[in-house]
C-alpha cells in the first residue's frame, strides 16, 4: 500500500447486532480503500461503535471513547450511544463526531470528512461477502432493524425504530455469498426475528426465479436449503413460532430456539407489556418437545422488575424448574434511561435483586447439569470453532457461539470450521467433553 492510504483504527462493543452494523461499516471502508489497523498508534482516526443498552455498557463505552481519544486523538463514535442524546459529547467533548446504530452512511460522511479517502478505491480487494469480525465459518444474518414492541425495560425501539425488515431477496444473496466463502453457521439476528416481514406485510419477494414471502417460516426454509447450520435468535414469542417447529424436526433448521420469556407471572409480564400466560408457554414447549424431542429452548428472564413480590418470583422458580429449559440467562433489572418501566412503583431492594438472581441461576445450574448429563453417551455432529494445545474446540446444535457451553474434544487432528462426529464422554453444568468417533 502507499504511504498516503489512510488509516482507521476500529473498536466494536456491543451485541451481535451491533457487530453486525461494524461488519457493513468495515467493509465500506474496505470498498473505498482504508486500512484497518489493529492499534490506536498505527491509526489516522478511530471509530468507536458503542452500546448503550445498559447502564454498564454505557460506561464502557464511554471509557472505550475517552481510551480512544487519549492514544489516538481523533475519533468518531457511532452505535445506540450515540443516539442517546448529548451524553458522548457532553463526556468527551473532543470526539469529530456522534452517529446512532445502523448508519453507516452518516459514518462514512464523517470518515470523508475528517480523513480523505484514496481517489483510487479499492474495489477489488473486498471479498463479495465483506468484512467479517466473526470467525469465517460462521457469520451473523441480519434480517431487520428495530422493533414495534414497547417492552417496558427496553430502549431499544427509541434507539432503532419500529421495524423494517430487509428485503428477502438481498438477504437470501447475502447468506448465499457467505455460505459459498466458507461459512457454515448462520445466526439469523434481529430485534424481533417472528416479526420478520410484519412491516411489509409479508410482502412476496422473489428468490431464485420463485416467489418467496418475506416471512420467518420461509425465510427458515429457504436458509435450510443452503446446507448450512442455520441458527434462530431471538424469537419473540408469537403463535407463528409453532410453524418452524416441524422445519427443525426435519432438520432444515437447527433445532434451536432462542425465545426470551422474561417472566412467568402474567402480572409482571403486563407491567413488562409482554405477552402473558405462562400456562400457556408451558403447553407450548410441551408441543414443541414433542414435535421436536432434541429441541435446545434457550431463554432470558428479567429478576427484581419493578413490583415484583417474593411469590410473583417464586412463580418464576416453579416455571423455571417445569419447563426444564436447556439454557437460561438471567439479569437484574437495570433502569436504563429513558425506560417506560423506570416510573412504576416499588422497585425491588438491590440486595433482593442478587439474592433472587443468584436463586435463578442456581435452580438453572442443576438443571442445566442433569440434562447435560443426560447427553454423556450420546454420538452427535459437533462445528469446531478453535484448536488449542489440548485439542478442538467446538459447539454442538444445542450451543449457539459466544452464549451457550462448548464441547471439547481431545487430542484430535480437526481443523476450524469443520464438522466433525463426536462421541460424549463427560459433562458439567456448561459445557461437554467428547471423543471423535
Ligand atoms: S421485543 Fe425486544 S427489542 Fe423489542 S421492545 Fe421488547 S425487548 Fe426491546
Amino acid at each position: 500500500m502507499s504511504k498516503a492510504t489512510p488509516k482507521i483504527g476500529f473498536v466494536s462493543l456491543g451485541c451481535p447486532k451491533a457487530t453486525s452494523d461494524s461488519e457493513l461499516i468495515l467493509t465500506r471502508m474496505q470498498a473505498e480503500g482504508y486500512e484497518i489497523m489493529p492499534s490506536y498508534e498505527e491509526a489516522d482516526l478511530v471509530v468507536v461503535n458503542t452500546c448503550g443498552f445498559i447502564d454498564s455498557a454505557v460506561a464502557e463505552s464511554l471509557d472505550a471513547i475517552g481510551e480512544a481519544l487519549q492514544e489516538n486523538g481523533k475519533v468518531i463514535v457511532t452505535g445506540c450511544l450515540g443516539a442517546k442524546g448529548d451524553i458522548v459529547m457532553r463526556t468527551h467533548p473532543k470526539v469529530l463526531a456522534v452517529t446512532g446504530p445502523h448508519e453507516t452512511e452518516a459514518v462514512m460522511n464523517a470518515v470523508h470528512q475528517n480523513l480523505p479517502k484514496l481517489h483510487d478505491p479499492y474495489t477489488d480487494l473486498v471479498p463479495p461477502q465483506g468484512v467479517r469480525l466473526t470467525p469465517r465459518h460462521f457469520a451473523y444474518l441480519k434480517i431487520s432493524e428495530g422493533c414495534n414492541h414497547r417492552c417496558t425495560f427496553c430502549i431499544i425501539p427509541t434507539l432503532r425504530g419500529d421495524l423494517v425488515s430487509r428485503p428477502i431477496h438481498e438477504v437470501m444473496q447475502e447468506a448465499e455469498k457467505l455460505v459459498e466463502s466458507g461459512v457454515k453457521e448462520l445466526l439469523v439476528i434481529s430485534q424481533d426475528t417472528s416479526a420478520y416481514g410484519v412491516d411489509v406485510k409479508y410482502r412476496t419477494g422473489f428468490w431464485q426465479g420463485k416467489p418467496l414471502k418475506t416471512r420467518m417460516t420461509e425465510l427458515a426454509g429457504a436458509l435450510g436449503d443452503l446446507g448450512v447450520w442455520t441458527r434462530l435468535h431471538y424469537v419473540y414469542p408469537y403463535p407463528s413460532v409453532d410453524e418452524i417447529i416441524p422445519l427443525m424436526a426435519e432438520g432444515k433448521v437447527l433445532p434451536y430456539l432462542d425465545i426470551p420469556f422474561q417472566h412467568a407471572n402474567e402480572r409482571i409480564l403486563k407491567l413488562m407489556k409482554r405477552p402473558a400466560s405462562s400456562e400457556n408457554v408451558l403447553k407450548r414447549i410441551q408441543q414443541w418437545r414433542s414435535i421436536c424431542p432434541d429441541i435446545t429452548l434457550r431463554s432470558t428472564f428479567i429478576v427484581g422488575f419493578p413490583g415484583e413480590t417474593e411469590e410473583e418470583f417464586e412463580e418464576l422458580l416453579d416455571f423455571i424448574e417445569v419447563a426444564q429449559l436447556d439454557r437460561v440467562g438471567a439479569f437484574k433489572y437495570s433502569p436504563v434511561e429513558g425506560a417506560a418501566a423506570n416510573a412504576l412503583p416499588d422497585h425491588v431492594d438491590p440486595d433482593v435483586q442478587e439474592d433472587r438472581l443468584a436463586r435463578l441461576m442456581y435452580l438453572q445450574e442443576e438443571i442445566s447439569a442433569e440434562k447435560l448429563a443426560k447427553k454423556v453417551g450420546q454420538t452427535m455432529t459437533v462445528l469446531v470453532d478453535d484448536i488449542d494445545e489440548e485439542g478442538a474446540v467446538a459447539r454442538s446444535a444445542a450451543d449457539a457461539p459466544e452464549i451457550d457451553g462448548l464441547v471439547y474434544i481431545d487430542g484430535a487432528d480437526l481443523e476450524v470450521g469443520e464438522f466433525v462426529t463426536v462421541k460424549i464422554t463427560d459433562s458439567d453444568e456448561h459445557d461437554l467433553w467428547g471423543e471423535v468417533v
